[in-house]
């Protein structure tokens, strides 16, 4: 591939490359049931996610008392944030989807890494004649069961929080666990980890090459199971439940989202995969009236890079001569899933890149105007309605939502932040890039 004509012939590429901070519209989007062309994954299929988590409900309260009150389901608040849209000047309605709160991993990747170790988990059970599925699955938190389970590995390759959601719900079902660390992951990420038992290797490489290595070593063992951020459906579909959990959510607020008042979306993207899962449910369950926006940073767009030149995990942010740094440890990937891209290729709206610095600045004014911390990364969100507020009015005129965009429903939904040791907020609070 010619990096050089691949520049010169596209806009957004050079614009990429030069590091520059982006609005693209995704020129491939479609309407209707077009906007599912190339996908095999269905509604049942998210559904059934959705069931085998309600199946694991009662074993999840067992291993972690702090889901008892929500009767062992795992999922965060949807919080209106009229000050901060006031300071940001969206217009509409601004919500903030709290997956910086959700139990157990104080991250998005409580959603997909969870499901996809309790997925593992049952089909481990079943063969091992532990349960059969209509029996109560908090027998699994037992010493009998738990003593099965330690015979088997979980390894996984993470710039931190997919680690930290796999590594910390494995160790206490009570598997082996290896998670492979890319030089983005923070320190506090790896001693939390290494405090439950989990066994962290660190490389000096970025998260492709950790995954690469996790990967080879897991196959080599026949005990071992690989977490594969890049191309699990199970991961995705973990993810996916959150829109029907999001529905329920604006039901529950007398929310109504229609042709009127359309549902715009800011995700904020590494390698696709939780975007992508969250992506896909949301069009399942709104079809046209949602837009789904990712953003990442202006260093590290592979998503974007992939989408827009069509080469999906073909290229990688580094062959535009990117660096893939950034201080959003959490989008720190330099090579997007393909499966993600091309499931999004006909739904995705569009996609968003930021500056570092801003996501600083966003993480300020978040905690000045409503008092809750997120972290950096999930503060990429932020950008979504900022940028498209300012600079898409194509987009919106296209589209119909010009006429009503005083009724929109804007949520910017923050990733990750709860985790987050106190010293570390102290530091990230007096950042200034
Ligand atoms: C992992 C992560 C994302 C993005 O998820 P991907 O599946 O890598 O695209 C966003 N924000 C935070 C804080 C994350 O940890």
């Amino acid at each position: 591939m010619d990096i050089q004509k691949l520049i010169q012939k596209d806009g957004i590429i050079e614009k990429i490359a030069k590091a520059e901070e982006c609005l693209w519209f995704n020129p491939n989007i479609k309407t209707g049931s077009g906007s599912f062309e190339g996908t095999a994954i269905t509604m049942d299929d998210i559904e059934k996610a959705e069931r085998r988590l309600d199946r694991f409900a009662s074993f999840i309260m067992q291993c972690f008392p702090e889901t008892i009150a929500d009767g062992g389901l795992i999922e965060s608040p949807l919080a209106e944030i009229q000050a901060m849209g006031q300071r940001l000047d969206t217009g509409g309605r601004l919500l903030l989807k709290l997956d910086s709160h959700l139990a157990i991993a104080g991250s998005v990747k409580a959603r997909g890494g969870i499901y996809e170790i309790l997925k593992h988990t049952e089909d481990i059970a079943l063969q091992n004649g532990l349960i059969s599925s209509d029996e109560d699955y908090a027998k699994l938190a037992e010493p009998e069961c738990r003593q099965v389970f330690s015979k088997y590995t979980v390894q996984v390759g993470s710039t931190g929080n997919l680690g930290l959601s796999i590594g910390i719900m494995s160790a206490a079902i009570g598997y082996r666990v290896k998670v492979h660390m890319s030089a983005d992951a923070k320190q506090w990420k790896k001693d939390l980890l290494r405090s439950k038992g989990v066994e962290v290797i660190e490389y000096q490489s970025d998260y492709s090459e950790a995954v690469k290595q996790g990967r080879r070593l897991s196959d080599m063992d026949p005990m071992s199971y690989f977490v594969d951020d890049e191309n699990s459906v199970d991961l995705f579909l973990g993810y996916a439940v959150a829109a029907k959990r999001l529905k329920a959510q604006l039901e529950g607020m007398q929310i109504v989202i229609d042709s009127r008042h359309p549902l715009l979306v800011y995700i904020p993207c590494g390698v696709g995969g939780a975007p992508g899962g969250i992506a896909f449910g949301l069009k399942k369950l709104f079809g046209d009236n949602v837009h789904v926006f990712f953003v990442e940073p202006v260093q590290a767009p592979c998503m974007l890079l992939g989408m827009a030149s069509g080469l999906n995990q073909e290229i990688c942010v580094q062959d535009v001569g990117l660096t893939g740094i950034t201080h959003a440890d959490g989008l720190a990937v330099g090579r997007p899933s393909g499966f993600v891209g091309r499931v999004m290729k006909g739904m995705l709206a569009g996609e968003v890149t930021v500056e570092d610095s801003k996501l600083y600045d966003y993480m300020r004014q978040l905690l000045d105007t409503e008092g809750i911390f997120i972290e950096p990364s999930a503060c990429a969100a932020f950008e979504g309605p900022v940028r498209l507020c300012r600079d898409g009015r194509q987009y919106l005129a296209e589209h119909g939502i010009e006429p009503v965009i005083d009724n929109a429903v804007h949520i910017c939904w923050a990733t990750g932040g709860a985790l987050v040791p106190e010293e570390i907020r102290r530091e990230y609070m007096n950042t200034y890039l």
